[in-house]
C-alpha cells in the first residue's frame, strides 16, 4: 500500500530536477530544451562504425573500416560529440553530474529498439582503477546498468584495465591504436565466458581504437558478437 502512495505522490507532484546544463527544472537532469540542441545522427550511417556518411558516397561503409578492420560487429551512436553533446558528457564526466547517465542509456536504449539484434548481455568499457578512484565512478558502467536494466538484461562487467592508458583525445590516430594495446584483460572471474552476443557500452566513439579492443578481446574468450553502442561520437576520421 505504502508503495502504491509513493507511486500515486510522485504522480501528482512529479519530482523537480534541475537540469545540469542550464539549471532550467524539469523532469530529467537534462532538459528537453538542452536536448533538443543535440546534433543526433541520423541518415546514412557506416554500417560498421555507425559514424555519418554523406548522401553521395557510394559505399555503405566508411573509408576509415575500409581501411582497417574492426574486430566488433557493429557500432552505434546517437548523437555528435561536438557542441551540446560535448557540454553535456563534459558535465557527466568531469563534473559529477552522475545522473547524466540514466538520459543517455535511454537515448541510447532507442537508438537500439529498431535495429533487432539478438544480445545476451551487456559489459562496460572499464577505466583503470586508479582512474575510477579519483573520479569516484566508470561512466561507462553507469549507463551499462541502465542500459541493463531497461532491456531486462545482466550486467557483465568482465573486462578490466590493466593499463593507465593517456586520454585518447590527446592523441593521433596510430598512438590511439598503440596506446590501449594489451591494456585490458578478461577479469578472471569471467574465464568461463557463457554469453555469445554482448554489447558494448562507453559514453564516446572517436577512432573506436578502445572499443575495438575490447571487442578483441572478448573474442578471444569465446564471445561470438559484439556490438557496441555509444551515446557521442565523433566525426575526425
Ligand atoms: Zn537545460
Ligand atoms: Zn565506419
Amino acid at each position: 500500500m505504502d508503495k502504491i502512495k509513493k507511486r500515486l505522490f510522485e504522480l501528482l507532484y512529479p519530482k523537480r530536477i534541475k537540469c545540469c546544463v542550464c539549471g532550467r527544472e524539469g523532469k530529467e537532469s537534462v532538459c528537453s530544451t538542452c536536448l533538443s540542441q543535440l546534433e543526433f545522427i541520423e541518415g546514412r550511417v557506416c554500417l560498421k562504425c555507425g559514424k555519418g556518411i554523406d548522401d553521395d558516397y557510394d559505399d555503405n561503409v566508411c573509408p576509415d573500416c575500409r581501411k582497417e578492420d574492426k574486430h566488433f560487429d557493429m557500432a552505434f551512436s546517437c548523437f555528435q560529440y561536438k557542441d551540446m553533446g560535448k557540454i553535456i558528457i563534459h558535465k557527466f564526466k568531469y563534473e559529477n553530474c552522475k545522473e547524466v547517465a540514466c538520459v543517455l542509456a535511454r537515448l541510447m536504449h532507442q537508438r537500439l529498439a529498431d535495429e533487432g539484434i539478438e544480445l545476451d548481455a551487456v559489459v562496460p568499457v572499464p577505466i583503470h582503477k586508479s582512474k575510477e578512484e579519483a573520479r569516484g565512478f566508470n561512466q561507462a558502467q553507469l549507463i551499462a546498468d541502465e542500459i541493463a536494466a531497461a532491456m531486462d538484461m545482466p550486467l557483465w562487467n568482465c573486462i578490466t584495465r590493466t593499463k593507465v592508458t593517456t586520454d585518447q583525445f590527446k592523441l593521433d590516430k596510430i598512438h590511439r591504436n598503440l596506446n590501449v594495446r594489451n591494456a585490458f584483460c578478461i577479469n578472471m572471474l569471467y574465464n568461463d565466458v557463457k554469453y555469445k552476443n554482448v554489447l558494448l557500452v562507453d559514453d564516446v566513439y572517436t577512432t573506436g581504437s578502445t572499443v575495438d579492443e575490447c571487442s578483441r578481446i572478448l573474442k578471444q574468450q569465446g564471445v561470438q558478437r559484439v556490438f557496441v553502442i555509444t551515446a557521442a561520437t565523433g566525426s575526425n576520421t
